[in-house]
């Protein structure tokens, strides 16, 4: 299957997505409640471009990663992955075109399997999503993606205890890189991680991007983070966007209240906050 987007075309396309969650009955009788996390969201990302999710815990961030990855069945709306509708797609070719989306998650003590070596933990996408791949070609991928992140090939036998919260946070970049993919969701990828060590993932986010013209869904709670890592943001509020534009438009007149608000949330220059998302010299 051919999901290349044509050049300049887009790797994601949300329209009027819709998506809700049964609470728990208030009675037997009655219908049961739904939470809607997702109201109508629309946003595209062409090739190479980096679009940020700022809001605040809550505003639907999460659900929005998910649902792009057909990981939600949304009530309403559409997704295109490469140009293909992901909810159209059969289960098959639904695994064909995860490769071209991989996703990075905040926590990267928990999403990594403790029991097993880094190389199994980076390779599994690739065991997972793309069938016939030689053992040699295989241990190549692993070692290319380890280096690109800035960890050696040899660390494809240690176990993730063995590594930074940084490190491993790299591990899981390396793993989101295995398939070759166009669009990497980041979800809070560095909101756990030390503040001098969040500069330097960060900075690997931006080389990345650049050595291999990813795209990126980079969504943060924190506004100071994508202000260096992202081309456009969009500001999500209760599961809508709210205001969406270039980054330094954004930051310099934001129009909705509420991104008035969260930008002055956002420390001052001369904070270490502001230090961590202004360093974009290479780590
Ligand atoms: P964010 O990532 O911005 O913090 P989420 O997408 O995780 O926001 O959650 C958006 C809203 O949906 C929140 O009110 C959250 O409590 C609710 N929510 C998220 N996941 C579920 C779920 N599986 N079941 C019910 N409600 C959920
Ligand atoms: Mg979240």
């Amino acid at each position: 299957m051919s999901a290349q987007a044509p050049g300049g075309e887009m790797v994601l396309r949300v329209e009027n997505l819709v998506l809700e969650y049964p609470l728990p009955r208030q009675s037997l009788f009655a219908p049961a409640p739904r939470h809607r996390a997702l109201d109508g969201v629309s946003l595209q990302v062409a090739r190479g471009e980096s679009l940020a999710v700022v809001g605040e815990s809550g505003s639907g961030k999460s659900s929005l990663a998910r649902a792009v990855l057909a990981l939600e069945q949304p009530g309403a709306g559409r997704v295109e992955l490469m140009g293909q509708d992901v909810f159209a797609l059969s289960p098959g070719a639904l695994r064909g075109l995860r490769r071209h989306a991989q996703m990075v998650f905040q926590d990267p003590y928990g999403s990594l399997d403790p029991r097993r070596k880094v190389g199994w933990i980076v390779a599994e996408p690739l065991d997972a999503l793309e069938s016939g791949v030689g053992a040699a070609a295989r241990q190549a991928r692993i070692a290319e993606v380890l280096v690109s992140v800035g960890l050696k090939a040899r660390d494809a036998e240690k176990f993730p205890h063995e590594f930074s919260g940084g490190q491993r946070q790299r591990i899981a970049i390396a793993r989101a890189l295995i398939t070759h993919p166009a669009l990497i969701i980041a979800d809070e990828p560095v909101s756990a991680l030390d503040v001098s060590v969040q500069a330097q993932v960060l900075n690997l986010f931006m080389d990345l991007r650049e050595r291999l013209g990813l795209s990126y869904l980079f969504i943060s709670h924190d506004l100071a983070v994508v202000r260096h890592v992202a081309d456009r943001v969009a500001v999500m509020r209760h599961g809508q966007i709210v205001e969406e534009g270039a980054v330094e438009q954004v930051f310099r007149e934001p129009q909705h209240p509420y991104t008035r608000k969260l930008l002055a949330a956002v420390p001052r220059v001369g904070h270490p906050r502001q230090a961590v998302a202004g360093a974009t010299t290479a780590p």
